[in-house]
């Protein structure tokens, strides 16, 4: 029976980490939204464990990164074993040092980072609409409408200006849409198991991976004494053998690991097949894809959810400028155009790395028993590998230089497209201690007073900054630099026409 009809601005379908966050967006930017769930709570499961430096950036926007820190782990180092002996300790502490204030990969379970973003919904008078099923969606030129069920089984319907399928994987929203979700499935089986165990050996807040012919065991470390995240690969398993449990793998991980080991607890086991696919657009007309929904990753590197994230964050200000009416609707395509050019990328590094722990060829064999212990074991000795490890893990070094939002330009070696990158003044303050406003954002550096942006309908935050860092800016001074909301730089230069320029042209009136 269809009961009510609800309106809102956004409906936000699915309550994973990326439908979260797109709500905790929307509410930074005064959005009205609906988000509906089927489960009737959060997952109980541990799933992604790894919160980057970008994401606890956007939570400290939200003000639950020290939250999120003071329930996590940083993640301190790295031991990597062949045949039980140790080839190689990584610290990896502090990797990211200088380039962000949170220098770290926060272990973090997504259980808790999820309860993490539902408490803060809710201190803001947000609920989220659990036991809630969506069917599907219409849309036409002045709205689109979304169908569910309610928790008590009735039929439902919730009026919007946009819709967002944070659906995950399964994506009904996508599946409406029609787009592809091109890529692969790996044949390999893998497992992931949660489990209480002692040892001499992974005795430690550390990362342990053990390096075996067919592939990798790595042993991650999770809140309390002894407990860790077992993840491995079962090259050898064929869909028509009986279905995996720890029980039946528990001895061939004992003897492939080789040292001392006793599982004393099993608190969730599960195997899967690794995908790597991603829809042919995230956008169709007034409903948009985010998350899971739009790209699956392998799990190397811990991306997946932390991409879901970042997509919330990217299109959120979009949307809510578009609401309030300050920018014309074209600015939403650049949602599809960034963030697809990001997964792409991304698709390929974390297939790329996954190869190299998973392959079960002898090429791989070679790399990763040979030359991958002795090369990881310098990563955090020179600096110069640091820069570049660090922003591709972290999410930091995401950048978008060939959006219509920006206009090509640099000074040192800062360009448009980068994220602002991090630094500190000499009176102990951040620069994103400045940057936390959800605007546009006008920083002049140089002697003088900028010149200020206030002939636009677009409102802008400005600030002037006297000194300047030369390791990023070089020799420059008195220029200008125009961010986003999401804190990407869309102009670096000396020109605040041009600044203007891009303003008028994104502005609706
Ligand atoms: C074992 C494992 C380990 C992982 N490790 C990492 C890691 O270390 N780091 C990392 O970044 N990522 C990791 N990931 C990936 C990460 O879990 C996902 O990328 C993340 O959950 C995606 O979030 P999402 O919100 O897009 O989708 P989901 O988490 O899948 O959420 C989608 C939500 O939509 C709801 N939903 C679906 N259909 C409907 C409907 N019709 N109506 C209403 N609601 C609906 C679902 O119930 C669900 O709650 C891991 C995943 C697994 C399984």
């Amino acid at each position: 029976m269809q009961n009510n009809t609800t309106k809102t601005q956004v409906i936000i379908i699915g309550a994973g980490p990326t439908g979260l966050s797109m709500a905790a967006q929307l509410l930074r930017y005064g959005i009205d939204f609906i988000i509906i769930e089927k489960n009737e709570q959060t997952t109980h499961l541990s799933k992604a464990l790894v919160v980057q430096a970008r994401t606890l950036e956007i939570f400290q926007e939200l003000g639950i990164a020290e939250k999120a820190i003071a329930i996590g782990q940083v993640t301190t180092a790295m031991n990597l074993f062949y045949k039980g002996k140790q080839k190689t300790a990584v610290d990896i502490q502090g990797l990211g040092e200088g380039m962000s204030q949170f220098p770290f990969a926060l272990s973090l379970e997504q259980s808790k980072t999820e309860k993490l973003l539902v408490d803060h919904l809710s201190e803001n008078g947000k609920k989220i609409q659990w036991g809630s099923a969506f069917s599907h969606f219409e849309q036409g030129e002045n709205g689109v409408s979304a169908f569910y069920t309610d928790d008590k089984g009735n039929e439902q319907k919730i009026e919007a200006q946009y819709l967002v399928g944070c659906d995950g994987a399964s994506s009904l929203v996508r599946h409406q849409l029609g787009f592809a979700f091109e890529g692969d499935t790996d044949p390999k089986l893998f497992y992931v198991a949660d489990v209480k165990l002692s040892s001499p050996v992974i005795n430690k807040n550390e990362l342990f991976m053990f390096m075996i012919k067919k592939g990798f065991i790595l042993f991650f470390p999770m809140e309390g004494k002894g407990h860790y995240r077992v993840i491995g690969i079962l090259p050898d398993h064929k869909d028509t053998d009986p279905p995996v449990t720890f029980i039946s793998i528990k001895n061939y991980i004992k003897q492939e690991v080789v040292c001392p080991l006793d599982f004393e607890e099993v608190l969730w086991f599960s195997s899967y097949k690794v995908h790597s696919r991603k829809a042919g657009s995230f956008q169709g007309e007034r409903c948009f894809i985010a998350g899971d929904a739009a790209h699956i990753h392998t799990p190397a590197g811990g991306q997946g959810m932390n991409t879901g994230i970042q997509d919330a964050y990217n299109l959120a200000w979009k949307m809510a400028f578009v609401l309030k009416g300050e920018v014309n609707p074209g600015v939403l395509e650049t949602y599809t155009s960034e963030r697809m050019g990001n997964a792409k990328h991304l698709l390929q590094t974390t297939d790329r790395i996954f190869d190299m722990m998973a392959g079960t060829n002898p090429v791989w064999n070679f790399i990763r028993l040979n030359l991958f212990p002795p090369l990881s074991g310098i990563i955090t000795k020179y600096d110069f590998i640091k820069k570049r490890i660090f922003p591709l893990l972290s999410q930091i070094g995401i950048a978008y230089p060939d959006s219509d939002l920006t206009l090509k330009s640099s000074i040192g070696k800062i360009k448009a497209g980068m994220r602002m990158p991090y630094f500190v003044f000499a009176d102990g303050k951040q620069i994103y201690d400045y940057l936390s406003k959800p605007a546009f954002k006008i920083l002049f550096f140089g002697d003088k007073n900028g010149s200020t942006i206030n002939d636009t309908s677009i409102k802008i935050a400005s600030h002037n900054f006297t000194e300047i860092p030369r390791t990023l800016f070089g020799n420059e001074t008195d220029f200008y630099i125009l961010l986003r909301p999401d804190n990407h730089i869309s102009y670096i230069g000396k020109d605040a026409c041009i600044c203007r320029q891009l303003l008028n042209r994104i502005n609706i009136g």
